[in-house]
Parts: C-alpha cells; structure tokens; sequence
C-alpha cells in the first residue's frame, strides 16, 4: 500500500517500503496497463518512489524514466554489456578502465529503476552481489595499483546503503595512500531527496575531498525538496557536479535543457555531462541521434553561461571510454589561418602560428 503523500513527511527508508513494483498498484496510480507492467518487470525491475510518483502525476515527461514500456522487451539494437565492463573488472564490481582512477560497485539497490539504466542487465537483480570478500578483493587491488588516484564509488545507488555502511567502505578507502579524491555517483537527491540528511553530510565530510555527481535529467525535477538536498551537501563542502543522460521525450530540447542546467546552477551543481544514449538493451526507444544532441549542444554555448554547459560525451562501446562530441566550429585550416564560426553563427578567423 503508497500511504497517502499528504501526510507528515516519510523517512527515506519509509519512502522505500512505500514505492511502487507491482503493475496493479501502478495501474492504479496512474492508469497503465498492469499486464504490460508485469510483463517488463519481470526481466528489468520497477521501483518508483510515492516522491517522484508524485512528479510524474505533474509532468509526463518524467513517466517516460520510470514507467515500464513494452518496446524494452523488444530491442534487437542493444548489447547487455554496452561498456564492456564486465571485461575490464580486475576484482568483482571494479571497473578499471581509465589509467587513474577506478570505478567501484558497491550497491545493487536504487531508489529507482532508470528503464534507459546502462547497467539494465544486472541493477535491482540477484546477479550484483557485494561481499565483505569481494570488497576485499577490490581494496587490495587498489593497495597494488597506486596509479589509481580516484575512486568513483556508483551501482546501484551507494546512498541506498545505510549510512554505517557507506562510513565503513569509505573509511577503508581512506586508509589506502594513493587514493586522493573520492567520487559517489547518487541519483538520491533526483529520486530519494530524503535521503540527504544532516547526519549523512556529517558522516560524508569526514572523507573530503569528497566528490558527490547526481544524476537529474529535467527541469520538473528540481523540486524544493531536491533544492533542500542539494543545499545540504552543498554546504557540508561536497562539490556537486551532475551527469544527465539525453534522452528522447523527456529532454531533448535546448529550451528544457536550457532551464535544466541553469536551474542546477542556482543549485550549486555543475552540469558536468550531457551523455549519449548508451547501446543497452531494452533501451533504444530512448536513443537520440547524436546530430540532435550536437544541435542543442550549439544552441546552449554562448548563449547561457559557460558553467551551465556540461560537456556532451559518448561512452565508446566496448569499453573504450568516453569522447567529448563538440559541435564542429573550425570550417578550415588554411593559408595561415584558422577558419571558424563564432557562437552566432558568423565567420571569422585566427593566425594559426
Ligand atoms: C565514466 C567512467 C569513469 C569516470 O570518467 P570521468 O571522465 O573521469 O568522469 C571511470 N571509470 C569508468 C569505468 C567510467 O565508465
Ligand atoms: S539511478 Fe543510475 S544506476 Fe540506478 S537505475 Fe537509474 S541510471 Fe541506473
């Protein structure tokens, strides 16, 4: 049973107990059909919370993240393992892909199912497990290999943990020398927002310099409870930066994504990446082609501040990492010269010695 929202406000924890998986009680709320609901959850599973149900009954084109869709059955394009990381794990749940630094799974769990999730295959599933051992395994992989100076801790959600949990993993992290930043990849104050709490931020700054990326992809997102979220790590010194996946029908518009990026701004996050659709399975009725994300990309610099601008990437398929796609603005090196387009569109030119 979704316990009524108007009600006191719930913990995070109440939050999760009273999200939504079931196709009923979706189609209940939102008047869906519950056999294609069941249909879908039963190979990718469903998890919304009463909070971003609530955004959804406000604004369509958040459904389009969270609600199952039957064409996720029905993807002849996609790959399970779109990033080839299960290739480049040399410990269970590390993906060691880039010389310096490592990404670390640490949660199978999110607040919600992301139905465009890259990691589809294997989130909110039996197949992601987390042991002490494997755990382990990872930080004496890192001891090994000082090269790595930056652990990107992501899943899964790390904020689904408890917090004496996440205290402990990132205590040990701590203990290893060559370890400078620490990253958490969390959609929490997106999807969970009450997830943020003052006790959270206290135990989180004991390990700076901590990064914290979330994951917001429309403007309808940035809620005065998101605002709250991002306020309070904010404050406990967390630089927020935020990675948004271009998707189709829900933002890809240079007018929502305009709103989106500046309104993180006056959040006090960065937009740090604008990504490409991945190749994943049950997820190309998402995809965009990426001469429409290059047009926005041209629509947004210079006419909003450079900070609001992340940068546009694609993450090579098979694990070859990511590229920056930039809209083409050099129409010709030659006779000494630098030729381009400015912002507006006009030609102009630059020595090249
Ligand atoms: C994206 C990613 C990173 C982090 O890359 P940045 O460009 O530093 O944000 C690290 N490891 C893996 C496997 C990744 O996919
Ligand atoms: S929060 Fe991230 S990891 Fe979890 S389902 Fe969404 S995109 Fe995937």
């Amino acid at each position: 049973m979704t316990r009524s929202n108007d009600g006191p406000a719930m913990t995070w924890q109440e939050e999760l107990q009273n999200s939504v998986s079931d196709g009923e009680e979706l189609a209940r709320e939102l008047g869906c059909d519950p056999k294609a609901v069941e249909a879908v959850i039963t190979r990718y599973p469903m998890r919304i919370t009463p909070y971003y149900l609530k955004l959804i009954k406000q604004c369509d084109a958040l459904r389009l993240q969270a609600v199952p869709d039957l064409r996720e059955l029905d993807d002849p394009v996609g790959m399970d393992d779109p990033l080839g990381e299960e290739n480049l794990s040399p410990s269970p749940n590390l993906v060691h892909k880039y010389p310096d630094r490592v990404l670390l799974l640490v949660s199978s769990q999110c607040a919600m199912y992301c139905r465009f999730c890259t990691r589809k295959r294997k989130v909110g599933g039996a197949a992601m497990q987390f042991s002490e051992t494997g755990f382990a395994a990872a930080l004496d992989y890192l001891r090994r290999t000082p090269s790595v100076r930056e652990v990107l801790i992501s899943g899964g959600d790390p904020l689904l943990l408890a917090d004496a949990r996440l205290e402990s993993i990132l205590r040990r992290l701590r203990e290893v020398p060559s370890i400078e930043v620490i990253r958490i990849g969390t959609r929490t104050p997106c999807t969970l927002p009450m997830r943020i709490t003052p006790e959270l931020c206290a135990m989180l700054r004991q390990f700076h310099p901590l990064y914290i990326n979330t994951h917001f992809n429309h403007p309808a997102e940035l809620t005065a409870e998101a605002a709250r979220a991002c306020t309070l790590l904010a404050d406990a010194g967390i630089p927020l930066g935020c990675q948004t996946v271009l998707l189709q029908g829900v933002n890809d518009s240079a007018e929502t994504l305009r709103e989106l990026f500046c309104g993180l701004l006056r959040l006090r996050v960065k937009p740090y990446y604008l990504m490409q659709a991945d190749l994943t399975k049950g997820t190309s009725h998402f995809r965009t082609p990426v001469k429409d994300g290059l047009a926005i990309m041209r629509q947004l610099i210079g006419t909003v501040s450079g900070m609001a601008v992340p940068k546009f990437v694609l993450d090579a398929p098979g694990g070859k990492g990511k590229i920056p796609l930039t809209p083409d603005y050099i129409t010709a090196m030659q006779n000494g010269k630098l030729e381009f387009t400015t912002w507006q569109g006009l030609p102009c030119s630059y020595p090249l010695e």
